[in-house]
């Protein structure tokens, strides 16, 4: 789950973290009293979104205009920028074309900036550890540095038995150039970060730009916090943070079904149970020649209610061509799992092909009750059967569509 900028700097400060005073705005008048409130002269105000590159970003609305983050030199020219922002939608490199919709802005205290760094804190798969990432390539999106100068990336990980030491703040540290007070500074800093990583169970801090101001200070001037949706039930606090209106809506919808969907870009819906099972489904989809539209994991617990809303969500989606379930009946049997499937595809008018693969618990069965439904489900008797057809019926639906027949 992402959270915007001011909630994750919100948290960030509750653990020490160093960042700048600012008020979250609603509007041009809430965001000059929020102004008022810093000390000044220099405000920046700074749209909410959940993606980065706002700075270099543009509003579809004023395409020649200034970004999503601007400078302002008095309160009127904060409430200003508020007024031009609130309300329109904000393209940037992250967002995709359609951009999002700016709903409120931050206004934080000018910050006098010497340079600009960058640090983040992720799980790496490889190692399974907590890896901190530090580079002097700060403001600039990491992934290009990693491409073009991964010597620029500086990275420890943390030893999950002996945790993190603050010698290894100081190797980052002095790898980033730093030197007298701006070392303590830093180390207090990936301290206080480490531990809110942690104990907040996130996935992803990135403080980019971290920044060292004229003064020496070590300060975070942007935050993208990202949690571990999979430990969100020991936080119950911070699912109050969640913005449905940042979400893709069948994501949203399926959260809200206890089911565990991702949204992709391809054409083959796809309904499986188990997570592993449903990852295969989508290689072996790819490996045919064609590309899934989701991942959705149904759980153990499959039964008619719970495939009925997993086919709505699937259905939902414009590219859908075709749809493969593919399901393993082992608490949840084949006969249970196939009513389902008739009775979703009915309340549902169902229009487009539905290959279905059973195996295990009365599969037999199962298999009557399609065969026995009267619907146009294409029966599959293994996975790759399952591919090789659905793909196929994607294809011949483009065909007979391309002819107009
Ligand atoms: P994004 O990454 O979405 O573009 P940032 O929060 O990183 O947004 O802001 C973009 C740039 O704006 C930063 O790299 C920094 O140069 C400048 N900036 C952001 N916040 C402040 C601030 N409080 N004071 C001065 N400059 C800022
Ligand atoms: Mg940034």
């Amino acid at each position: 789950m992402n959270i915007h900028e001011y909630q994750g700097k919100e948290l960030l400060r509750r653990y020490g973290v160093a960042v700048l005073e600012g008020h979250i705005a609603w509007n041009a008048d809430e965001a000059a009293a929020a102004a008022e409130k810093l000390p000044g002269p220099i405000y920046v105000v700074k749209s909410q979104i959940h993606a980065g590159g706002r700075g270099a970003g543009r509003f579809a609305e004023d395409p020649q205009g200034k970004g999503g983050v601007r400078l302002a030199k008095s309160v009127e020219e904060a409430r200003a920028a508020a007024e031009a922002m609130i309300g329109k939608t904000l393209v940037t490199k992250q967002t995709g074309p359609a951009g999002k919709l700016v709903s409120r802005v931050y206004v934080e205290a000018g910050c006098d900036i010497a340079r600009e760094l960058y640090l983040g804190l992720l799980v790496d798969r490889e190692t399974a550890r907590v890896t901190i990432m530090a580079s002097t390539e700060g403001g600039m999106e990491i992934e290009e540095v990693a491409e073009h100068h991964p010597e620029k990336i500086l990275k420890v990980a943390i030893d999950p038995a002996a945790g993190f030491s603050p010698f290894q703040a100081r190797k980052l540290a002095f790898g980033l150039g730093l030197e007298g007070g701006q070392v303590r500074s830093f180390e207090k800093f990936v301290a206080s970060l480490t531990r809110a990583f942690h104990e907040l169970d996130c996935a992803i801090v990135e403080i980019n730009p971290l920044v060292v101001t004229k003064a020496g200070e070590i300060v975070a001037l942007d935050a993208k916090v990202s949690f571990d949706d999979n430990a969100l039930f020991r936080h119950k606090d911070l699912e109050a943070l969640r913005d449905d209106s940042e979400m893709d809506p069948k994501e949203l919808d399926a959260v809200k079904n206890d089911l565990n969907y991702v949204a992709l870009d391809g054409e083959i819906g796809c309904m499986v149970n188990g997570a592993g099972l449903a990852m295969a489904t989508m290689d072996i989809i790819k490996l045919y020649g064609s590309s899934p539209a989701n991942f959705l994991d149904v759980g153990g617990t499959a039964n008619a209610a719970r495939v009925t809303e997993a086919f709505r969500i699937i259905t939902s989606d414009v590219n859908v061509k075709a749809i493969l379930v593919n399901i393993f009946g082992g608490i949840a049997k084949c006969d249970m799992i196939a009513a389902g499937i008739v009775e979703a595809s009915k309340t549902l008018h169902l229009s487009v092909p539905l290959v279905v693969r059973l195996e295990g618990t009365n599969v037999e069965l199962g298999k009557k009750i399609l065969a026995e439904s009267g619907l146009a489900i294409i029966p599959a008797d293994n996975l790759a059967d399952a591919a090789r057809k659905v793909v196929a019926a994607v294809n011949e639906a483009r065909v007979s569509g391309a002819t107009g027949a």
